[in-house]
């Protein structure tokens, strides 16, 4: 049991078009590994690194919410929908920490999108807003790019409890379960008439199967929350 102040708060954004079981079996197991107080997950508006969402913001905030809905500590949060423009995490953590004064934040990110930080708008800042958790698949192994590596070697921590004590700055990889799920495969099977079912929670699949949101050829347009 780690002692605390205020249990941190994880920040989960993704586009969730559709969010499916490898998103939520990531959360659930840093919210209980980690023992933060909960774990938000945000979808974006606009993704600031690739193409536009094929679902609306509002159904992919529907879709969150529903995969949520009854498991304490998993938390929907459409700040970013309700923003719109590009989701910048910077702008999103400076928002939460004038919500969340005293509490320790931590953004969560896959291994793929921490190499990309460099990139990323403000992304120094990142670490005076927040901590950031990696969540590793297992095998999982990449060259670190320099200006990493020297974040690394100041910010890595191996003790949750560091999560706990400051309100920002340390990085903690974790490694989750791999589950080999992507929203891209799950988009191209409902477009070719298939069923995501046991890849996404069944009220996901109902929403997907109701709304048409990844057959129609309508829907790929969609403003980021109508
Ligand atoms: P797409 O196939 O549309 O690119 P994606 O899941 O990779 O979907 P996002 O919805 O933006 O894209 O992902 C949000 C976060 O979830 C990212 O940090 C990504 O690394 C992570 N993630 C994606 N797939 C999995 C998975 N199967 N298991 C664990 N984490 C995942």
């Amino acid at each position: 049991m780690i002692a605390r102040a205020q249990a941190p708060i994880g920040v989960f954004g993704g586009t969730f078009d559709p969010i499916h079981y490898g998103h939520l079996r990531t959360g659930y197991e840093l919210l209980k590994t980690l023992e933060l107080g909960e774990v938000r997950y945000l979808p974006c508006a606009e993704p600031p690194h690739r193409g536009r969402p094929l679902a609306p913001g509002k159904l992919r905030l529907e879709m969150v919410s529903a995969a949520l809905a009854g498991q304490p500590g998993l938390v929907a949060d459409d700040r970013e929908l309700r923003r719109g423009g590009p989701s910048y995490s910077v702008v999103t953590l400076i928002d939460m920490r004038r919500e969340f004064p005293d509490c320790p934040l931590c953004l969560i990110v896959g291994m793929d999108a921490f190499l990309g930080f460099p990139a990323w708008h403000r992304w120094r800042e990142l670490f005076e807003l927040a901590h950031v958790i990696v969540a590793r698949r297992p095998g999982w192994a990449a060259e670190i790019p320099a200006l990493l590596k020297a974040e690394l070697e100041n910010r890595e921590t191996g003790d949750a409890g560091d999560l706990h004590r400051a309100k920002a700055g340390f990085i903690y990889i974790h490694t989750v379960t791999q589950l080999e799920i992507s929203s891209t495969a799950i988009r191209k099977m409902s477009a070719t008439g298939g069923e995501p079912r046991f890849l996404v929670p069944d009220s996901v699949c109902e929403i997907i199967k109701q709304s048409g949101c990844y057959t129609g050829p309508s829907t790929t347009k969609g403003k980021a929350f109508d």
